[in-house]
């Protein structure tokens, strides 16, 4: 069989997660030396300086911000806590503008004891309580829908169908470029698609093909679905690992007009552990061969 193309990096991401031991600094000047373009940020990496300082840090690296990880988690059992979250979800939006990323992925939460439509409603509502914050800082927000594995207890959004009920009730635009992006029309609230998330649903190609055509497609998230797993959250697979068609569904978000960065993000106990630079080669090698 001949080999596959290689792809080059002009559109990898790489979120600050997948090589979780490094500081910001630390991750922008590996990422640099290493070729990558652009970084997607998680909060947790945030300097204790602030997301002010974090985006003096990451403009003087020269890299571009793919996104903010991550908001969401909206639904509670008492209106306090639905609150709290949405306060943090504004307080999100503000760290995504000081750093420069283009929109905040929300992983949208969920409560054991909560029926999944209640707290899907509870979801609808706690983005629109932050919509007016988002369009007022030209930031998007990004329900990125998570594998049933994670229904219990971290999203009720778990297909991009359900993901795309919940972007129909919105008709903001954000207009402008967006880093990596040529759309100058692209809906505020839409998706961040992730293969380990959504790689087995049987309408995948449909659905990426109706959020390109709204302006839903936001972000795409790669790594890889290994059949067996040591933990539900940091055992992911690294692209070529598993069984995840990555390429052919990179295929079908840019037939659907998708032309952003694809983010690399790969939650692993076992590859934190080791040196952290080789891990990075590791992962842009699989890139090119398996985006
Ligand atoms: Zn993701």
């Amino acid at each position: 069989m001949a080999a596959e193309p290689l792809t080059d990096l002009s559109r990898c991401a790489v979120h600050t997660m997948t090589t979780k031991p490094w500081s910001l600094e630390q991750a922008l000047a590996g990422y640099a030396k290493a070729g990558i373009p652009a970084i997607t940020v998680w909060r947790q990496h945030l300097p204790a300086a602030g997301a002010e300082a974090a985006g003096r840090l990451i403009r003087a690296s020269g890299l571009k911000v793919s996104a903010l990880a991550r908001g969401g988690f909206f639904p509670a059992l008492d209106a306090g806590k639905r609150q709290a979250a949405i306060d943090d979800n504004r307080k999100a939006l503000d760290e995504a503008a000081a750093i420069g990323a283009p929109m905040v992925i929300l992983v949208c939460g969920a409560v054991p004891g909560l029926p999944l439509a209640e707290a899907r409603k509870q979801i609808a509502d706690g983005i629109a309580a932050v919509v007016p914050h988002a369009q007022a800082l030209g930031v998007r927000l990004s329900i990125e829908p998570l594998h049933p594995i994670y229904a219990g207890d971290r999203s009720a959004v778990n297909t991009m169908a359900q993901a795309r009920a919940i972007c129909r009730q919105f008709d903001q635009v954000i207009p402008g470029a967006i880093p990596g992006e040529k759309s100058s029309d692209r809906k505020l609230v839409g998706i961040a698609a992730d293969v380990y998330h959504i790689w087995w649903d049987e309408a995948l190609e449909d659905e990426l093909a109706l959020a390109g055509h709204h302006g839903w497609l936001h972000g795409f998230h790669v790594c890889d679905w290994k059949t067996t797993q040591s933990d539900m959250l940091n055992d992911r697979g690294l692209m070529g690992e598993g069984c995840i068609p990555i390429r052919t569904i990179r295929g079908w978000a840019e037939s659907a007009g998708f032309n952003g960065f694809n983010e690399i993000e790969i939650f692993s106990t076992t590859r934190w552990t080791g040196d952290q630079d080789a891990w990075l080669k590791t992962c842009l090698d699989a890139y090119r061969a398996h985006v």
